[in-house]
């Protein structure tokens, strides 16, 4: 967060007999909010939020921009170190995050991580060449399968999901570690069997996938996906629904988790407290921005898959609103 002081310029214009003073400019505070890929959907998030919140910033001050980012982990690792002050982190991973556990055991808990609000539905979506053999999740071993680079939220996921099928990246005859963006194309051109990317629907990416190949999303399911969903409180059965992508009609049933938007301890309240507000004040506005936001409720975006405690900035708002209570 950075803030820039351009309260100084104030001028005095004499006019005839009147004299004006232009007003004294606000505080500004820049805020960055980390993404993902550009053609997956954090990107519209980011975008969206900002685009809500620059709408008043010579009110409140604050401006906001949203680059487009590795996805959820790289968001995690980019709010530790201050260079952003919010992401789109899924609840999976903030969940991992927050606590210190799973693939962030190393790292350690981060409590300093705050919630703002839950986002759309992410399914774990697979998407296979049409002619690679590929039909359900057991058959992607031996194939050449994007895992997804380390900085994203799906890579994190699949580390999960590889650990309970009990694979290593050597079951697969390839395993590359492609950026989110980069996959459709990877696809498209042979260099890959199968895509994997945790995001809602409908997207970019997998609208690319399947219009330049022949090419269909795979199922998530097995008595080893069951028991994820069982274990753990953040996974749940989903289901992609069908008529999205050319050539899938059919409904696909897989697991996810939701898309969170966090923020954490070291972002005043004010500027947290501006941003929740711009996009809850606009909010018909906000949720036509992209299909995936078209279900969204406030009551569900405020207490579902939220780990980290309410960033007191949000809290301020949703009380204001009558949405909870102290
Ligand atoms: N869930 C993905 C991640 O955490 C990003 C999905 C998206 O960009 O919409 O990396």
């Amino acid at each position: 967060m950075k803030r820039l002081s351009l309260a100084a310029a104030v001028s005095g214009i004499v006019l005839g007999a009147s004299v004006f003073s232009t007003q004294a400019v606000a505080d500004q505070t820049f805020i960055t909010i980390g993404t993902g890929g550009q053609t997956g959907v954090y990107f519209v998030v980011g975008q969206s939020v900002c685009r809500m919140v620059n709408r008043n910033s010579d009110e409140h001050g604050v401006r906001c921009n949203a680059p487009s980012t590795g996805g959820s982990v790289a968001n995690v690792n980019g709010m530790k170190s201050a260079e952003l002050d919010m992401g789109v982190v899924q609840s999976d991973v903030h969940y991992r995050a927050f606590n210190g556990v799973g693939n962030f055991e190393e790292d350690g808990a981060w409590g300093e991580m705050r919630s703002l609000f839950t986002m759309h539905g992410e399914p774990l979506t697979v998407v296979a060449r049409a002619n690679s053999g590929i039909n359900e999740f057991a058959d992607l071993k031996g194939k050449r399968v994007n895992i997804g680079n380390p900085g994203s939220g799906q890579r994190n996921t699949m580390d999960v999901v590889m650990n309970a099928m009990g694979w290593t990246v050597s079951d697969f005859s390839l395993a590359s570690q492609l950026d989110a963006a980069e996959q459709a194309a990877a696809l498209s051109d042979n260099n890959i069997d199968a895509m994997i990317y945790v995001v809602g629907h409908p997207n970019g990416s997998i609208q690319e996938a399947t219009t330049t190949i022949d090419a269909r999303l795979v199922p998530v399911t097995g008595p080893e996906i069951d028991e994820l969903v069982e274990t753990y409180s953040y996974y749940t059965h989903s289901v992609i629904p069908g008529g999205l992508y050319r050539g899938n009609d059919e409904d696909v049933n897989t697991f996810g988790v939701a898309a969170t938007f966090v923020s954490h301890a070291g972002v005043d309240d004010d500027t947290v407290y501006h941003t929740v507000k711009a996009v809850f004040d606009n909010f018909d506005r906000f949720k036509r921005l992209h299909p995936a936001f078209a279900t969204l409720t406030e009551e569900s975006m405020i207490s579902d898959g939220l780990t980290a405690p309410l960033h007191p900035g949000a809290k301020r708002y949703y009380m204001e609103r009558g949405w909870i209570q102290e």
